[in-house]
């Protein structure tokens, strides 16, 4: 049995005889997608595309999963781009509701991964449990997805988690 040891996530999956690399910060992601390539000597490059945009890339071939991302000038870029890219991984594995634990253990956030069919949505979740696991500020992390998040899918990510806030127990 493989495990894949997502770190920003915090999280270690079972992931049976897939195998996962972090292959870390690379300086360009199509530079990365063609040593991919030459790598498992395929034609990946047709089915894996970056746009200009792209912060980061998570890519399965045959039984690998890469990720790999560009370093961003702050702290909490790179943890939201890297916990986007393993939410990504995490999905693939199948293993979502490991993340689903978490965010219901730890944040009071009772999200069914299996409701959610757009897979852009759910890495953005992702991102947004990394941020609120650190304790960044509220306010900053709506400064963030505004700026970096994918426009549609990060504001519908952002509500499901609003929504998905379980109430405190009353203490009286
Ligand atoms: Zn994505």
């Amino acid at each position: 049995m493989n495990y894949a040891n997502l770190e920003i996530l915090g999280i270690t999956a079972p992931i049976g005889i897939k195998k996962y690399h972090d292959d870390g910060f690379v300086e360009s992601l199509k530079g990365h997608i063609i040593k991919l390539n030459r790598l498992y000597d395929c034609e990946c490059y047709n089915y894996i595309r970056v746009n200009e945009l792209s912060m980061g890339k998570c890519a399965s071939i045959y039984l690998n999963c890469h990720i790999f991302y560009i370093k961003q000038s702050i702290e909490t870029e790179n943890i939201l781009v890297r916990a986007h890219e393993e939410t990504h991984a995490l999905d693939i594995f199948n293993q979502l509701d490991a993340l689903a634990e978490r965010l219901l253990e730890e944040q009071r956030i009772k999200i069914n991964f299996k409701e959610i069919d757009e897979s852009e949505v759910i890495a953005s979740i992702g991102s947004l449990y990394a941020l609120h696991a650190r304790g960044i500020p509220q306010s900053e992390i709506e400064l963030l997805c505004k700026m970096y998040g994918d426009g549609d899918s990060s504001t519908t990510a952002k509500k499901i988690y609003e929504q998905s806030k379980l109430s405190r127990k009353r203490s009286f």
